[in-house]
């Protein structure tokens, strides 16, 4: 089956997500882990769903949130950048955006940052009046400079952005930074954040009508689930009652804990949920605390 023998369906979910890039591999794995699987096309640019009537579509990115408008599809994975990008251009040309973020998914963070030559003395963003800023975000840098009240031109280009400043095409640049890296290596360094970005589930701004609402709110839930125990340990020990005050204070990202007394009522049994990093570290800090029998164990799966 493909999306163009299949236009008008409405019983079922279709949600794009890039084809090949940075946002591929941990989007379908999200999906995945949220209890969904596919048979691929030949093409392999698009999943017919088969453990629930949802589908994907595998693009570029930047085509995501006009699919969503078009009702091509009904929800996306994309970055911020690329969505509020999107966003503002509609806004500016008066016609607001049919789609917003859905959720934040904690994957693909990275900023959108100016960037300048590493030789300059920057003291704020009035230094860059009547210069010119290369990027492929007009809109969002154009919104920045708006508020910032700073007149500059913007030199839009769709790729290679960091090389402009030495062809001579930009003053400095707008740009997505995640380790810097790449600035370095222009001889730019990052002065000024635009925005913070990370991908996002993207879907329309009204509701559906139909049966793909359950659907929606159902995988919602699931991904839900999935986002919370990303990184959650359930953290299992014992420990004197009397330990117990000193104990929770030490464990400020833990769900309350379960317990129950064995060994009569001076010894507790608890369990808790943990959602911060379970280090070594901590593990010894709970057991000169009083804990004993510390055991860490995987959380794979939780429905609040
Ligand atoms: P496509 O072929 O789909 O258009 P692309 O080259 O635009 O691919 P990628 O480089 O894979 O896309 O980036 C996809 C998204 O990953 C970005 O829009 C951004 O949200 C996120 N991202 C995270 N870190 C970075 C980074 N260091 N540079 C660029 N994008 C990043
Ligand atoms: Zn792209």
């Amino acid at each position: 089956m493909s999306p163009a023998t299949n236009p008008g369906t409405r019983d079922r979910l279709r949600i794009a997500i890039q084809k090949n890039g940075r946002l591929s591999e941990p989007a379908r794995a999200l999906l995945s882990s949220s209890g969904l699987s596919w048979r691929e096309s030949r093409d392999k640019l698009f999943c017919y769903g088969e453990s629930l009537p949802v589908d994907l579509l595998l693009v570029r990115d930047d085509d995501i949130p006009g699919l969503i408008a078009d009702g091509v599809c009904d929800l996306g994975i994309v970055g911020r950048n690329v969505l509020d990008e999107e966003i503002d251009g509609r806004c500016a040309a008066g016609r607001p955006a049919t789609f917003r973020e859905w959720r934040a998914l904690g994957f693909g963070g990275c900023r959108l940052a100016l960037a300048v030559p590493e030789g300059w003395d920057w003291r704020g963003p009035q230094q860059l009046a009547g210069k010119r800023i290369a990027t492929t975000y007009p809109n969002q840098l154009r919104t920045w400079l708006r508020m910032n009240q700073v007149e500059a031109d913007i030199v839009v280009l769709n790729g290679s952005v960091e090389i402009a400043p030495r062809l001579g095409q930009a003053d400095a640049i707008c740009d997505l930074v995640s380790s810097g890296a790449t600035l370095a290596a222009n001889q730019l360094k990052a002065v000024q954040d635009v925005m913070h970005s990370e991908a996002v589930l993207a879907g329309p701004a009204q509701p559906f009508g139909d049966v793909r609402a359950e659907l929606a709110e159902l995988l919602l839930r699931r991904m839900d689930g999935v986002l919370r125990i990303r990184d959650s340990k359930l953290l299992l020990f014992q420990a004197p009652r009397d330990a117990l005050e000193c104990l929770l204070q030490l464990l400020p990202d833990a769900e309350p804990p379960t317990m129950c007394a064995v060994d009569g009522a001076d010894t507790l049994a608890l369990q808790a949920l943990c959602h911060g990093a379970m280090t070594w570290q901590r593990l010894e800090d709970l057991k000169r605390a009083g804990a004993r029998g510390l055991m860490v164990l995987p959380v794979e799966r939780m429905l609040a």
